[in-house]
């Protein structure tokens, strides 16, 4: 249905400054879609409706993420399908609920895409990051990879206009590192040793560094270690081309390290994390492993160590905001590159087929 342009006017007039782009509910838009996995294409959907305590974005970047990747091959359990993909999704306001007082048309803002149910048993003690009714954006609902989404207003986070769009969905994968450093609560001083050197392997130690603690990367591909030594990590460790164990001894003073943050999902990295942390230390879990790992449990008690399970995060957007505008956490070394929304569907199928090109690539709505 079209409306006259007069039918606008009338609105803002009526809203003041609630509305500030002019669009026709049930206007179309394009948008990244999964029919099924092996099958994604830009298909034109309706505008969503903004509910009532939603906020309706104008998106304008979205990253792609190695969980869509899972999407698209089908091998994440957690996905149904059709399903418009994108959970990193960054955008400016364009509509608030009529007595909304922080946010304002026109602000650029992030979104936390994991949508919590408040009722749950792990809701009602705030971590609402591991709900048992979690829904995520792109995942068990529609993503942000559209030109325009509709989003609980209090999952939306305003953010500095000085960050510009092509980096701003970085704040997502930045909040899950930061959670696992959080959930292992590693201090000033501590070597913190980081196995795998992808997207949330290069936060964490970007984290542990303005935290004042000494990471440890270790990863088998050369090209990332040099990245995380170009974001100041010192120390940097090849498993396929030296004893990690005795270079953490090294590095450590002997003292190993006090905390590890496995980001790789990989089972010997999983387990060579046993060894590599120290008596009375903690582990946090934040890469995904494939399949069930067998692990020498008599270690977590003879070490008595404390591990921890890292998922999504919780309440840490507007510091990652803060640590991406004040320059302290760089989040431009992780961009491989940006792509348009048409180009989007056959770039994921690219990364698809060569995930070692590609690190974060945003896609510009
Ligand atoms: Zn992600
Ligand atoms: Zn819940």
């Amino acid at each position: 249905m079209q409306f006259p342009d007069q039918f606008y006017v009338q609105i803002n007039r009526r809203r003041g400054l609630r509305r500030r782009f002019a669009y026709n509910y049930g206007e179309i838009m394009k948008s990244v879609c999964l029919k099924r996995p092996g099958d994604i294409a830009l298909v034109d959907i309706s505008v969503p409706q903004r509910g009532k305590d939603e906020v309706l974005v104008r998106v304008r970047s979205a990253g792609i993420c190695g969980s869509d990747i899972g999407a698209y091959k089908g091998i994440n359990p957690l996905v149904s399908y059709p399903r418009i993909i994108g959970h990193e999704i960054a955008g400016e306001i364009v509509e608030v609920p009529d007595d909304e007082t922080e946010l304002m048309p026109g602000d650029h803002v992030v979104l936390e895409p994991y949508v919590y149910c408040g009722e749950c048993y792990p809701c009602s003690i705030g971590h609402t990051n591991c709900c048992e009714n979690l829904t995520v954006r792109g995942v068990h609902i529609d993503g942000g990879m559209a030109e325009y989404v509709a989003h609980p207003r209090h999952l939306v986070h305003r953010a500095p206009t000085t960050i510009p769009w092509e980096l701003l969905p970085l704040a997502e994968p930045l909040v899950i590192a930061m959670h696992a450093i959080s959930q292992t609560k590693a201090q000033a001083g501590e070597v913190v040793a980081i196995t795998g050197a992808g997207q949330i392997g290069l936060l964490a130690a970007q984290y542990a560094l303005t935290l004042g603690a000494i990471p440890i990367v270790i990863d088998p591909v050369e090209e990332r270690l040099a990245l995380a030594r170009r974001v100041g990590v010192m120390h940097t460790v090849n498993p396929t081309s030296c004893d990690s164990l005795a270079a953490i001894r090294d590095i450590s003073h002997a003292r190993m390290a006090e905390v590890v943050i496995e980001a790789s999902g990989d089972a010997r990295a999983i387990r060579n994390s046993i060894d590599y942390v120290s008596y009375a230390g903690r582990i946090a879990f934040v890469g995904w492993p494939k399949s069930e790992i067998p692990l020498p449990t008599a270690l977590f008690t003879k070490k008595e160590l404390s591990l921890f399970g890292s998922r999504n995060s919780v309440g840490q957007f507007p510091e990652s905001l803060r640590l991406i505008a004040e320059g302290k956490v760089d989040v431009s070394v992780l961009l491989t590159k940006t792509v348009s929304i048409d180009e989007a569907p056959a770039t994921v199928v690219d990364i698809a087929e060569h995930p070692d090109r590609y690190l974060k690539v945003t896609c510009l709505i």
